[in-house]
């Protein structure tokens, strides 16, 4: 019994009809599953970080509320200067025109005052002195005669009294020039100033203005990259979602592959069961009887090539091991002795095989040849030999894929394998 199950293994893998695993269809859901899942995985990753982008973009939508805020509030005080600075215009333009007017004041004030000074000096060269009041004693003393000295007398009262005038005139001029210079003094000074505040002015309001220029243009720059980072994840993220939605169609196929290749073999092993007990059951005669040589042919005109056993038969079988099912393509008789020819033909092949071993085909015509497998070394017949039937060719083997000495039969019409029960 177990050399049989072993020689159906056999023959399952040496004809490769083995049934196709459902643990491949396992396999490849399995993976496309955890692919998905490593998908899924990065899209939540992702996921985390647009939420991350989306609070700094909504972080700075607050800062640049506060920020508008404070625009105001500079743009207000760059108001203020702006007034201050101009009203400061004003001021220094009236300067400037108080100063000019002092300025042709004093000019005309130092004209007035040179004019007289050279006036006063003149009247002192035409008396010969230098308009000290002393000399004018020694001019009284040295007249000739008392009209002179009355007529000198009127003289000098009258250049006295009009030099006493034109002095003290020329001293309040001189007063009164002072005072102009010392005004126009203090209104340089309160010019400069006003000019160093208004230059002091225009320095805050320019630093205030690049202040605010430089936060909002941070604040848009950082609202910017956020932004455009945000929506690359979320395209990536959305490419993700549409890979992963296309791995979940594919799984959902290849289950659904799956499941109909799982009933489609649970079908094909009732089948190969109930053709199994079948084949049992109407082969029971032929288990029992040996096959015995000098026998009739049969209506298909062929007749048993070897005596032995039928141990295994056409047909599907589930194999005992692997519990799939898989087809053998003639019958095992076991036993041993001489191969005969099953019907007179023509040898086709008498080779070694790594399968089958030792073995032969005879073209018998009409699209008939039978084929003699696992022989021992030493092969009967070669190719293109004629043969009769019952003629010799081999002796029973185990060579090729086999672990028991029997004899693989085959029948073929037409190079397709029947089931050679059929035609002995
Ligand atoms: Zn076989």
């Amino acid at each position: 019994m177990k050399k049989n199950m072993l020689l159906l293994g056999a023959s399952c893998m040496m004809l490769g009809l083995c049934a196709p695993k459902a643990t491949i269809h396992a396999d490849s859901v399995n993976h496309l599953k955890s692919e998905r899942q490593t998908i899924q995985n990065e899209s939540k990753s992702l996921k985390g970080k647009i939420d991350s982008k989306r609070s700094v973009e909504s972080q700075n939508k607050k800062e640049q509320s506060k920020l508008n805020t404070r625009v105001s509030s500079i743009t207000s005080e760059v108001d203020q200067l702006t007034a201050s600075i101009n009203e400061q215009e004003q001021q220094i333009n009236k300067k400037i025109e108080v100063i000019a007017e002092l300025e042709s004041e004093i000019q005309h004030l130092n004209r007035v005052i040179a004019g007289r000074k050279e006036k006063l000096v003149e009247q002192a060269r035409a008396l010969q002195i230098d308009g000290a009041n002393m000399k004018y004693i020694e001019y009284l003393m040295s007249s000739e005669n008392l009209s002179d000295l009355i007529s000198r007398s009127q003289l000098v009262a009258q250049l006295v009294h009009s030099n006493r005038q034109a002095l003290e005139q020329q001293k309040i001029d001189q007063a009164n020039l002072q005072s102009k210079q010392d005004k126009q003094e203090q209104e340089k000074d309160e010019l400069a100033q006003i000019k160093a505040k208004n230059e002091a002015d225009q320095q805050t309001l320019i630093q205030n203005r690049e202040k605010l220029n430089q936060e909002i243009e941070k604040l848009m720059n950082e609202s910017a990259i956020a932004q455009s980072e945000r929506e690359k994840l979320e395209l990536k993220q959305r490419e993700l979602n549409d890979k992963a939605d296309l791995l979940s169609k594919q799984i959902a196929e290849e289950e659904a592959a799956q499941k109909a290749a799982e009933a489609a073999r649970l079908q094909r092993e009732k089948e190969a069961a109930a053709q199994a007990a079948q084949a049992a059951q109407n082969q029971a005669s032929a288990y029992a009887a040996p096959v015995a040589q000098n026998q009739r042919p049969s209506s298909s005109g062929l007749i048993y090539p070897a005596q032995g056993v039928l141990t295994s038969p056409f047909g599907y079988r589930i194999h005992p091991i692997t519990g799939a099912s898989d087809f053998h393509l003639g019958i095992d008789l076991a036993g041993g002795g001489p191969i005969i020819a099953a019907q007179s033909g023509t040898v086709t092949a008498a080779t070694f095989n790594p399968s089958y071993g030792n073995m032969i085909i005879i073209d018998h015509g009409n699209g008939l040849s039978t084929l003699y497998a696992h022989l021992q070394p030493g092969l009967f017949v070669s190719v293109g030999q004629s043969v009769a039937q019952g003629q010799q060719i081999g002796i029973m083997g185990t060579t090729g894929d086999s672990t028991g000495v029997h004899l693989h039969f085959e029948v073929r019409v037409n190079g397709s394998q029947v089931d050679p029960l059929g035609y002995l």
